[in-house]
Order: structure tokens, then C-alpha cells, then sequence
């Protein structure tokens, strides 16, 4: 027998429609590429997304289209979050910090029909606009402020919102239809599309809203550093206004004294981000000797946490939650908000449970496998690839079966790629990416354990562990540090790992950098360290 329910889809569009109905006095705040803060009432986005989905149907776009933004966080990039999916478009965010090749590579293989473009991305594109015969262009900016381009087909934002009014219905739709397209940034091959639907959209919305229950509520002002370009900016952008949260968007202002004072302006009460951001905030928060007044919860994800990131924040108040997902989960997977007996817990355990990468969220299941395929004990030893299930997980990749074919298992699991355990109360750790893995002798070290250890050292700042090959071990873990003083010790550094951890897990050589390479989605690469020292003379 079958439920007698209405068949009503999950729609994006309902989202924007609450939220201007039910917050219409929450909204968004954005420091802006044009300089200066602009604010907009939730109501304000609901009309203005209106005025764009018109706008966009002029323009002769329309439902199944594929629309790329090339953006930072701000207002106008989450007006098109809403108007795209609401003509039955699928908005396709672009990383602006991938290289040329990979731009042309994805935006050819989503075959997007038109990009928006903030001012900052002008120069980028005229130089890519040749690989793209049929694209239209909108410069999201006003008349005041559109640069003389030499791009074709291009048209300022401001004047095509002008001229539409905002009489418009979000049309119905499928609610698998596609709504968003993320790449992800692929550290081999070419990367890979993850495509949303209505629905995945709407219920990884839900889920975020029910697990972040701190920020994400009327009255609270959240601020995503996680860009609205790296899997939908972690849900901030359809969480905050389903919850009611206002959002403070940093636009292009990412550095760390910039963060500091949009959030002690802004009374931002939590901020989202990879670790290195936060590296860079806490320094500036040291410079300054306060952390803004409000900021009360930092949701750190994207890489492993280390211990001593997480105690940073601690000391100052700040609540940590650490988060761990991936641009194929849209991305939330677990969250390490400690409640019930775990937040009782006397403060060093309660470190070592928020530095695991927290507990499963509502709708993805996870199960771990050892090389076989067998399903391992979630016992906290046990370790194996982690796999997850869930309506808010791929089921393939766009447009790509060997790929589709390669991820997913013969039970419709999706496989992660990453290495975990998980504890009997349900905390995952992940201990590394499966490639970042060091096998030492036939041994298996774990990087992240290696670089939690580093940094809990006074000289270093931030550090990767890589492995290089080694003629009679295989592979031996090297440490690249950046220091965190003027003479470092390296003999004092490897001193203190050799304390705490097994002789063979102990890094071979230190190699100090000035800095570290990053992926396009601000994580460190170990891929590019690998090969910068794929030849270093190990010296043990
Ligand atoms: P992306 O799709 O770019 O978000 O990358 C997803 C990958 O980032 C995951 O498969 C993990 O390897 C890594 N990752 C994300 N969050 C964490 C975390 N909290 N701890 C360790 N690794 C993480």
C-alpha cells in the first residue's frame, strides 16, 4: 500500500520563497568587489532573483541549461543560486583558482550556454573566451562600474535586472531534475562533475539546518569563507536562508585581518572555512590580541583539523566543529557538534573527540571495507575506505560512465577514496586520502597523525607529511614545514615526534618552505609536494 500523501517536489526555488515570507528582515551582507558593504533583506533577493530569472528567460536561457558563475561570495552570486535552478537552469559554479586548462576543460564539458562573472574575473575570461564560440556573458556589477571588455556577447547584471519586474512564478518541476553542477578539482585526471538535483539540494539543507542548530537560526549571522564555489559553499548558501540565518559574505576580502574586521563588524557569531584560513585568522587574532566579539563557533573541514588548531580556538571561547565531507556529498558528511554525555566530558577528551572528524549527519549512512571489499567493525581500530550512502550523495558522475563505474560498488555504495576508522559511538576518523598514505616497509603511516604531531611543535606553523621513495623501505614520510620562527630546529622538531610516535613512523628529513602549495580549493597539495621532491636525497 502507498502512502496518500501529496506528490509536492522539492524545489530550490521554495527555499528563497520561505525565506523571504518568513525572514523577510534577515538577509545577506556582503563586502563587495566593488568596494564598500552592501546589504539585502531576504525579501530584497526573493524580487531581485525574480527580476533575474526573467531576465535570463530573455536572454533565451532556460530549462536544462547549463549556467556557470564565476563569482565570489556575495549577493549577486547567491540571487543566480536561486534564480538559475528557478527557470529550471543548473547553476554551475566555476573555481576561479583552477588553472586555464581545467577551466576550459569543465566549462566545455558542462557545455554551460552563458557565464556570470564578477569585475575581478573580467581579464580571465577574455583571455579564455575563445575556446567558447556560443557563451553570453554577464558582468555581475552595475553600469557604473562595467569595465570597457572585449568579451562578445556580454551584458551588465544591474541593466538586465532593471529591466524586468519581479511578476514571476517559480515554474514546477521534477524535483530530480538538475539544479547545481560542482567540479571536483581533481588531483589526477580531469576532474569530475557532481550533479545536484532539486531534491539532494533541498534535503542537504535540511540536514545542515538540523545539525547546525547553533548558527543556523534567526537572530545569528554566519560567515562562509568557504566559497560559494566549492560545493555549495558547504550548504551555507540554502541553509541560512531556510533557517533564517543572515550570511556575511566576504566577496574577494579573504586574508586574515580582513575576515577579522568584517566579523567584529558584522557581529558574526560563526565562520566556516579550511584549516589554512583559520592558521591566518588565528594569527591575526594573536596581532590583535582579542578575537572579534561575537565569534563564538568556527566550523573547520575541507582537511583534517590539527589538535592544536582546534585548542587555538578553544582557549579563545570559540566552539569547534570540525567537518568532514566531500563536493560528491554535497558536501556534508559527519560533524563533530559534541552534545549529551560527550559534551559533559572533561575538556582534554572533549579535544580528542572534536579532533576525529565528528559522527555521521541525518541521511548518509558510512560503512568502511577492507582491500577485499569486506565490511569492517566500527570498533575505532579497525580501518579500511570509507564508503557512504545517502540521497544527498552521486550516484555517478555528469556526463562520465568510466568514472561513474569506478565509484560507485556493486551495493550503490559511493567509495571516498578516504582511509577511516569509525568508534563504536559512531566517531569517524579519517587517518588519510588512500594516495596520501605512506607505506614504510610494508607498514602503513598515516600522514595526518604525523602533521597533527608536527604542529603541536612551537617552530612549526603548518606543515605536510609526503612520502618518497626509498630503495629499501619503499616509501619513507618527509616533513614540509613551513616554520613558525626565524631558526628552526629541525633536530628538536624530529626530537618530539620521536617521543610520541612509533621509530619507523618518524619522518626521514625535515625540508623547510616559506610556503605551502595549495589545490584549488585551499588545501594543502600534497601531489605538487610529492613531485617537487620526488628526488630528495633522504639523509637517513
Ligand atoms: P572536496 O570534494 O574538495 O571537498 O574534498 C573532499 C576530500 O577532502 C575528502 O575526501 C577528504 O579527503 C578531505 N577532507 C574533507 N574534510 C576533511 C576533514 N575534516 N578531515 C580530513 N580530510 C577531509
Amino acid at each position: 500500500m502507498r502512502g496518500m500523501m501529496m506528490d509536492r517536489p522539492l524545489r530550490v526555488a521554495d527555499i528563497l520563497t520561505y525565506a523571504e515570507e518568513m525572514y523577510a528582515f534577515e538577509g545577506i551582507v556582503s563586502n563587495t568587489v566593488e568596494g564598500g558593504i552592501h546589504r539585502e533583506s531576504y525579501a530584497e533577493m526573493g524580487t531581485r532573483a525574480r527580476q533575474m530569472a526573467k531576465a535570463m528567460l530573455a536572454l533565451g536561457l532556460g530549462h536544462g541549461d547549463r549556467i556557470a558563475t564565476l563569482a565570489w561570495n556575495g549577493y549577486r552570486h547567491m540571487e543566480l543560486y536561486y534564480a538559475i535552478p528557478g527557470i529550471g537552469g543548473i547553476c554551475h559554479t566555476l573555481n576561479p583558482r583552477l588553472s586555464a586548462e581545467q577551466m576550459i576543460y569543465i566549462t566545455n564539458h558542462a557545455e554551460d550556454r552563458a557565464m556570470f562573472l564578477d569585475l575581478t574575473f573580467a581579464p580571465l575570461v577574455e583571455k579564455l573566451a575563445p575556446q567558447f564560440p556560443q557563451m553570453q556573458y554577464v558582468v555581475m556589477t552595475d553600469a557604473a562600474n562595467m569595465p570597457q571588455t572585449a568579451l562578445p556577447n556580454v551584458h551588465c547584471y544591474e541593466d538586465l535586472l532593471a529591466a524586468q519586474d519581479a511578476d514571476y512564478d517559480w515554474p514546477d518541476c521534477d524535483e530530480n531534475d538538475a539544479a547545481g553542477l560542482c567540479y571536483t578539482s581533481g588531483t589526477t585526471g580531469n576532474p569530475k562533475g557532481a550533479l545536484y538535483s532539486h531534491r539532494s539540494q533541498v534535503l542537504h539543507a535540511l540536514l545542515v539546518g538540523v545539525s547546525m542548530q547553533n548558527a543556523m537560526r534567526v537572530g545569528k549571522r554566519m560567515l562562509p569563507v568557504v566559497p560559494l564555489f566549492h560545493a555549495n559553499s558547504w550548504g551555507a548558501a540554502h541553509a541560512a536562508p531556510l533557517t533564517g540565518a543572515t550570511l556575511v559574505m566576504p566577496g574577494p576580502h579573504l586574508d586574515g585581518a580582513s575576515v577579522w574586521e568584517l566579523m567584529q563588524a558584522e557581529d558574526v557569531f560563526a565562520a566556516w572555512g579550511v584549516p589554512t584560513v583559520w592558521l591566518g585568522l588565528l594569527e591575526e587574532i594573536k596581532k590583535r590580541g582579542a578575537k572579534p566579539d561575537g565569534f563564538a563557533e568556527v566550523v573547520v573541514g575541507g582537511s583534517a583539523a590539527a589538535p592544536s588548531l582546534i585548542q587555538g580556538f578553544e582557549e579563545l571561547g570559540v566552539n569547534v566543529c570540525h567537518a568532514w565531507g566531500m563536493t560528491e556529498m554535497s558536501p556534508i558528511g559527519s560533524l563533530g557538534q559534541l552534545s549529551g554525555p560527550h559534551a559533559a566530558l572533561p575538556a582534554e577528551e572533549q579535544l580528542k573527540l572534536k579532533s576525529t572528524q565528528g559522527r555521521r549527519v541525518f541521511g548518509v549512512d558510512f560503512k568502511i571495507v577492507d582491500e577485499n571489499g569486506a565490511r569492517q567493525p566500527h570498533d575505532g581500530a579497525s580501518t579500511g575506505e570509507l564508503y557512504v550512502r545517502g540521497p544527498t550523495i552521486i550516484s555517478g558522475y555528469h556526463n562520465n560512465a568510466q568514472a561513474s563505474a569506478a565509484a560507485i560498488d556493486a551495493e550503490g555504495w559511493f567509495g571516498t577514496g578516504d582511509v577511516a576508522t569509525i568508534d563504536p559511538e559512531g566517531f569517524l576518523t579519517i587517518t588519510d586520502r588512500a594516495k596520501d598514505l605512506i607505506k614504510s616497509g610494508g607498514e602503513w603511516i598515516s600522514s595526518i597523525d604525523v602533521e597533527n604531531m608536527a604542529l603541536a611543535h612551537p617552530d612549526v606553523a603548518n606543515c605536510a607529511v609526503i612520502a618518497v621513495p626509498h630503495p629499501k623501505w619503499d616509501e619513507r614520510p618527509v616533513l614540509v614545514a613551513v616554520p613558525a620562527v626565524a631558526a628552526p630546529d629541525a633536530g628538536a622538531i624530529l626530537a618530539h615526534l620521536a617521543a610520541n610516535l612509533a621509530k619507523w613512523q618518524v619522518p626521514d628529513d625535515v625540508i623547510f618552505v616559506d610556503e605551502l602549495p595549495l589545490t584549488a580549493t585551499g588545501k594543502v597539495s600534497k601531489l605538487t609536494l610529492r613531485e617537487r621532491f620526488r628526488d630528495h636525497a633522504l639523509s637517513g
